[in-house]
Formats: structure tokens, C-alpha cells, sequence
């Protein structure tokens, strides 16, 4: 350190000197005595107390207005103070906090303390220096930064929880419905084919519809129950091969895209870090809407990506019947439907609702840009490193 020459304050006497620049210091600072009490303060000391010389100098720490306290609030008994331990073990000690009362305003006041002891030639303890910094700001910032943690941590806690509450209720009430439903099913079927001839049109119009009603519950629990199982448990993630992905996807549909006459163009797709099955499940969902959702014209449907920083962003694009703006978030909820679709077989709404589960345990998201009548583009991101967690702040 470079040395301020010894005349560079030469106006000023040497304890002058040494007080001005004791005071011009922001940190408290306090010389005590072996019996703790306060011999000299500095001037931040006295405003960060909120005293007058006069009533500071001969106080010790076992003054009652002190009141003070341990970062809990527990009362900080005066023989364990820093100072009175830099008395007892004639070493300084260093960051302590505590909390005093300050005496005009009755406020806490937090302290982080450093207590440095002065030996004489015996070795006793002459002197004591008690420096200290006001942390109330910090500690004020801190205590609105751990409950805003706390009650975040709780939400999240109250909605795992509800989340997985709703998921066995699917899981349960799915499985429950289903013997029941298949008995009414089956009668109803049974009905129709025992007994359509010896009952009048309207009639067998009605148990057309009680048949129809029972497949379609069938289908929509059976849907339920698939939407169920994305139990949020990151299994079976390796490198995946996104071509082989798409290929068993459209093979899924290549009666479809014959009889459409559908053209599928797709680029070479990466090999990323996934689960091969739910990416299977992905690509189908949103290969088997464009057929779906079809505008009279032969489809075209475009699988495309491209490699960002810390993600893969793929592309799903038709020129079917397009949806409008509105609805381009609706559409990822359970059951929401717009449109029925070209006689594929009623949808049920759970479709892309699974498509954001999914992409979401690849640390993704999906979402929809789309011309109604001209066409939609789905794209969705998948993060390149599956294994990377939130560090608790
Ligand atoms: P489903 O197809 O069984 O109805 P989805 O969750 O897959 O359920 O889709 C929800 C709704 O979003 C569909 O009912 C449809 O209205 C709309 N949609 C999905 N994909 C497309 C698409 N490619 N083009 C136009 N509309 C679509």
C-alpha cells in the first residue's frame, strides 16, 4: 500500500488527525473499557445509536435500553456480546449480528459487529474497539426476500399437490367409469341388434344415439385416462433420432395420407435427448390434427427445425383450416375443441393438451401461429440438456 506522507496532514495535530479520520469512517466505532463501557465513539456510532456523547460515553453493554437481541429475536445475553468475548478470550471476534433498540425513536437497529481487543504489557485487556456497520436495510431486504421465497416454495408445494390430487382423481374416476360404461354399451349394442326390427324408426334413431353417446364416453375416458399418465417422472430419456421419431409417427397414419393423397416434406431432423415414445406421441398428435383439421384440399404437411443456443425449435405446419387468434392458447387446455373434425371419428380435446404435457418434461413449450383458412404452424422447443434443475435461491 502506498504510503501518505507524514506532512500531508501536518496542519492538524496527530490525535486531530486521527479523530477526523475516525469520524469520516461510515462504520460505527466505539473504544470500551475492560468493564464494557463505552470510553469514545465516533460519529457514525452515535447516529447509527441514535445518541449524544453524553449519553453514550460510561454506558456499558448490560444497559437495559439496549435491549438486545439475536437475529431470532431471543435476547443476547451482554456476557456473550462480542465485546465481553473479546474481553474473555482476549481475541477478536468478527460478524456478529445483533439487534439494539434505539432509544429515541424505539426502533431495532441491526448491527453486524467486529470486536478487536487492546492488550497491555501484563497481557491484560486494556481497551476494546467495537466496530460495527447498520444492516437493518439489508436485513429488511432479506426477511421481504425470504417470505416472498417461502410463500413461493409454499404455493408450489399447494399446487404439486392439488396437481396430484387431480391426477388420481382422473386416474381413479376414469377406471371406475369404465365397467359401468361398458355395460351400457354393450346393452345398448345388444338392444340395437335384437330388437331394431321389431321396434319403429324413432326408436332405433334413439339407440343410434345411446350407442354413438356410449362410444364417445369411451373414447374421451380412455383419453382422460392416457393424459392421466404424464405423471411429470423424467423416465426414459437417451438420445432419441428424431427421423426414426417421424417415421414411426407417419407410419401410424399411411392409410390417411394415401387416401388424402397428403405430401409430407420434412428436412433432416437431430438426434436430441428425449423419450422416443413421447416424442412418437408428440409427432403424432399434431401430424394426425393436420389431417384432421383439413381445408377440402389435399394436405401438405412440413416438419421442419432449427438448432438455437439452448434448444431445438421444431415446426409442424399444415394449409388445413387454420384457427383463429383467440383460441391459439384455448386450444392447449383439456377438452377444448373448435372445430369437429372431417369425420375421422369425433376429437375429444385432449390431444394438444398432451402435447404441452409432454413437451413441458422436455423443459419445452408449444404454441400455434395460424391463417384461419389457410393453414397453422405448430412449433414446439426442446431444451438440449434434459438433466439441468432450478437452483434454489
Ligand atoms: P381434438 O383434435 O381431439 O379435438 P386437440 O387437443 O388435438 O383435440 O385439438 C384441440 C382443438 O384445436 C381441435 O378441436 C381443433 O379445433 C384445433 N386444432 C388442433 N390442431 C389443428 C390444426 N392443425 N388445424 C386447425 N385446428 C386445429
Amino acid at each position: 500500500m502506498k504510503r501518505v506522507p507524514d506532512n500531508k496532514f501536518s496542519f492538524l495535530g496527530t490525535e486531530e488527525r486521527i479523530r477526523k479520520l475516525i469520524n469520516s469512517l461510515r462504520v460505527g466505532v466505539l473504544l470500551q473499557g475492560p468493564e464494557t463501557e463505552i470510553l469514545f465513539s465516533n460519529n457514525a456510532a452515535l447516529s447509527i445509536l441514535g445518541l449524544t456523547e453524553d449519553e453514550l460515553y460510561g454506558r456499558t453493554l448490560f444497559h437495559p435500553e439496549w435491549n438486545v437481541v439475536h437475529e431470532d429475536g431471543s435476547p443476547f445475553s451482554p456476557s456473550r456480546h462480542p465485546v465481553s468475548t473479546a474481553i474473555k478470550t482476549k481475541k477478536p471476534v468478527s460478524n456478529v449480528v445483533l439487534g439494539v433498540l434505539r432509544t429515541a425513536t424505539k426502533d431495532r437497529v441491526w448491527l453486524l459487529v467486529n470486536a478487536e481487543p487492546f492488550l497491555d504489557n501484563k497481557g491484560e485487556v486494556k481497551e476494546v474497539i467495537c466496530s460495527f456497520s447498520d444492516i437493518t436495510e439489508q436485513k429488511a431486504v432479506e426477511a421481504k426476500m425470504m417470505w416472498l421465497y417461502q410463500s413461493l416454495e409454499k404455493r408450489a408445494m399447494e399446487l404439486a399437490t392439488s396437481n396430484a390430487e387431480l391426477e388420481r382423481f382422473i386416474t381413479v374416476a376414469t377406471h371406475d367409469l369404465q365397467e359401468p360404461l361398458r355395460l351400457v354399451s354393450s346393452f345398448t349394442q345388444l338392444l340395437k341388434i335384437k330388437y331394431a326390427k321389431q321396434l319403429d324408426k324413432q326408436a332405433n334413431e334413439y339407440i343410434n344415439y345411446a350407442v354413438e353417446g356410449a362410444a364417445r364416453m369411451k373414447k374421451l375416458i380412455l383419453d382422460l385416462l392416457q393424459y392421466s399418465k404424464f405423471n411429470g417422472n423424467k423416465e426414459g430419456f437417451d438420445a432419441t433420432d428424431m427421423n426414426k421419431v417421424l417415421k414411426d409417427a407417419t407410419e401410424h397414419f399411411s392409410k390417411d395420407l394415401r387416401d388424402t393423397g397428403a405430401k409430407l416434406i420434412v428436412t433432416p431432423l437431430p438426434t436430441i435427448d428425449a423419450n422416443t415414445s413421447l416424442m412418437t406421441q408428440l409427432f403424432e398428435n399434431l401430424i394426425g390434427n393436420a389431417l384432421k383439421y383439413r381445408n377440402g384440399n389435399s394436405p401438405v404437411i412440413k416438419i421442419k427445425y432449427k438448432e438455437e443456443k439452448d434448444h431445438f425449435l421444431f415446426s409442424v405446419s399444415d394449409n388445413g383450416i387454420g384457427i383463429a387468434p383467440k383460441y391459439w392458447e384455448k386450444i392447449f387446455l383439456l377438452f377444448q375443441r373448435l372445430h369437429s373434425d372431417n369425420g375421422s371419428g369425433e376429437g375429444t380435446g385432449v390431444g394438444l393438451a398432451i402435447c404441452k404435457k409432454i413437451v413441458g418434461l422436455h423443459r419445452g413449450a408449444i404454441w400455434v401461429e395460424s391463417e384461419e383458412g389457410k393453414g397453422s404452424t405448430f412449433y414446439f422447443t426442446i431444451a438440449k440438456d434434459q438433466n439441468q434443475v432450478y437452483e434454489k435461491v
